[in-house]
C-alpha cells in the first residue's frame, strides 16, 4: 500500500492528537491536518474533574508541548469543525466552507455530555466547562449533582473540598453501580457520606423549574448550582451522515481500527472496537483507551494490519481514595475481595466461569504489573488464590 500523501484527523482531543504525534514518531513525512472545534490546543480531560476543578492546577495536562505541532509540520486547525465527511470521493467540508481531500482519515470526535430535557446547569466536558464550574463552587453554596457515575462522584468530591453543601441524585440504588455492582458501589457511597455528601438514591429527576430540581418522589431541591453528570454520548453525526456502520453506540471498527468506509479509521470514545481479547465489540470512554488507540491507529493509517489488543484501563481519584480498574466485568460476575474494604485498601476481582474478567485496586499500588498480566490473560484462578496467593506467582 502506497504511503498516503495527506492524512486528515477530525478531532483535536487525546485520540486525535496522539495519532498525529505517533504518525511523526513513526517517521511519516506526508501532510497531517488536524481539525478541532475548540480553540485550546489538545489537552487531556481527567484533571478537569480533579486538580483543575479543585483549584490545585491552573491548566490541564496538554497532549504535547505548545511548539510540537508547528515544529513537526502538523497543520493544527483549532476552532474549525468538520461538518461533512464524503467517503465516496475522499473529501471533507469544514466550517470555513473549504472542501479538502484526504488519502486516509481518522475520526476522533469523542463524546459530548448528555443532557436532560428542560435542564439548566453545568456540564463537564471541556476546559471551559471546568473553569466555569470551578468559579461556581463557592463555600456554603448548595450543589446538586445529577448522576452518581464517575464524573458526578468526582464533582461531589471537588465541591466538598470547596466547602459546598452537596446532594447527589441518581435513580439507581448505589453510585457507580452499573460498572462496580452494589457492593463496591456502596464503598464509594460510604466514602462520600463520610465526607458529608448527601445522597438521594433510587429516585430520578422528574423535571426542572426555574429555581429547582423536582425529584420523582415529589421533593424539590433548590440548589445554588446544578451539575448534570448523566453520562456522555459519542459524537457520531459525521459518521452517521456518511453511512458508516455503527455498533455499541459508536462507530464500528475492526481489530485494526478501520471503519466500514475505505480509508476511514476511528479511535477513542467513538470507536466500537472488535476486541481480539474479548471476542466482541468493546467501546469504552477511558483516557488510556483514547491515548493508546490514538497511538496505535497511526500504524493502521500507514497501512499496517496490527490488531489493537490492550485491555480497558480506568482510574479515578476522590478525596484520599485512588483507584485503578482493569478489564471488563459484567453485573453477574462473581466478586472476590482481597484486603481491607473498611480501611479502603483492597483489590476487588470479578470472575466469570472461573476466569478473571476485571480487577480494581483501591489505595493499593504494589500489584499493578501482576493485575495487568492476569487480566490480560483472563487467567483461570480460584477465589481462594485471589484472596491469599502471591499475585505475581499466579501470572
Ligand atoms: C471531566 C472528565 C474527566 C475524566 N476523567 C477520566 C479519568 O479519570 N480516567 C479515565 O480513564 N478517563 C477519564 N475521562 C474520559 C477520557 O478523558 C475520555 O475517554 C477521552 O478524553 C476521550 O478522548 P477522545 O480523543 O476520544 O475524545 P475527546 O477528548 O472528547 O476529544 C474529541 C475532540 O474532538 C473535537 N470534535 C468533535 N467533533 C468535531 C468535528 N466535527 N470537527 C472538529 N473537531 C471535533 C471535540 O471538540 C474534542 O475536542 C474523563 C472525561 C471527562 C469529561
Amino acid at each position: 500500500m502506497a504511503e498516503p500523501q495527506r492524512i486528515v484527523i477530525v478531532g483535536a482531543g487525546l485520540a486525535g492528537a496522539s495519532a498525529a504525534g505517533a504518525l511523526r514518531d513513526r517517521g511519516y513525512g506526508g501532510e497531517i491536518v488536524v481539525f478541532g472545534t475548540e480553540r485550546h490546543r489538545p489537552y487531556e480531560l481527567p484533571a478537569l474533574s480533579k486538580d483543575v476543578l479543585l483549584g490545585k492546577a491552573g491548566e490541564p495536562a496538554w497532549v504535547r508541548e505548545p511548539g510540537f505541532y508547528a515544529d513537526n509540520e502538523i497543520d493544527l486547525r483549532l476552532g474549525v469543525s468538520v461538518l461533512e465527511l464524503r467517503p465516496g470521493d475522499h473529501t471533507i467540508v469544514d466550517s470555513d466552507g473549504a472542501v479538502r481531500s484526504y488519502d486516509r482519515l481518522l475520526l476522533a470526535t469523542g463524546s459530548r455530555p448528555r443532557v436532560l430535557p428542560g435542564a439548566q446547569g453545568h456540564v463537564l466536558r471541556t476546559l471551559d466547562d471546568s473553569l466555569a464550574l470551578r468559579s461556581a463552587l463557592r463555600e456554603g453554596r448548595h450543589v446538586v449533582v445529577i448522576g452518581a457515575g464517575w464524573i458526578g462522584c468526582e464533582v461531589a468530591s471537588a465541591a466538598r473540598a470547596h466547602g459546598c453543601r452537596v446532594t447527589v441524585v441518581d435513580p439507581l440504588a448505589e453510585p457507580l453501580v452499573r460498572v462496580l455492582g452494589p457492593e463496591m458501589g456502596a464503598v464509594f457511597r460510604s466514602l462520600h457520606e463520610e465526607h458529608g455528601v448527601e445522597f438521594r438514591l433510587g429516585t430520578g429527576v422528574e423535571g426542572f423549574s426555574p429555581s429547582g430540581v423536582r425529584l420523582a418522589d415529589g421533593t424539590e431541591l433548590l440548589p445554588d448550582v446544578t451539575v448534570l453528570a448523566v453520562g456522555a454520548t459519542p459524537r457520531l453525526e459525521l459518521a452517521e451522515a456518511a453511512g458508516l456502520e455503527l455498533a455499541e453506540g459508536g462507530v464500528a471498527v475492526d481489530a485494526a481500527l478501520r471503519t466500514s468506509a475505505p480509508d476511514v479509521f476511528a479511535a477513542g470514545d467513538i470507536a466500537a472496537h472488535d476486541h481480539p481479547r474479548h471476542g466482541r465489540r468493546v467501546r469504552v470512554e477511558h483516557w488510556a483507551n483514547a491515548k493508546d488507540q490514538g497511538t496505535h491507529v497511526a500504524g493502521s493509517l500507514l497501512g499496517l494490519d496490527e490488531p489493537y489488543a490492550k485491555s480497558p484501563y480506568f482510574f479515578t481519584d476522590q478525596y484520599d481514595l485512588g483507584m485503578e480498574y482493569r478489564g471488563l466485568a459484567g453485573p453477574d460476575d462473581e466478586l472476590v475481595v482481597r484486603g481491607d474494604v473498611s480501611a479502603r485498601e483492597f483489590v476487588a476481582f470479578w470472575l466469570r466461569d472461573g476466569r478473571l474478567r476485571a480487577a480494581m485496586n483501591v489505595n493499593v499500588w504494589d500489584h499493578g504489573t501482576a493485575l495487568k498480566a492476569l487480566v490480560d490473560a483472563q487467567a483461570t484462578v480460584t477465589p481462594e488464590q485471589l484472596r491469599e496467593a502471591d499475585l505475581g506467582a499466579l501470572v
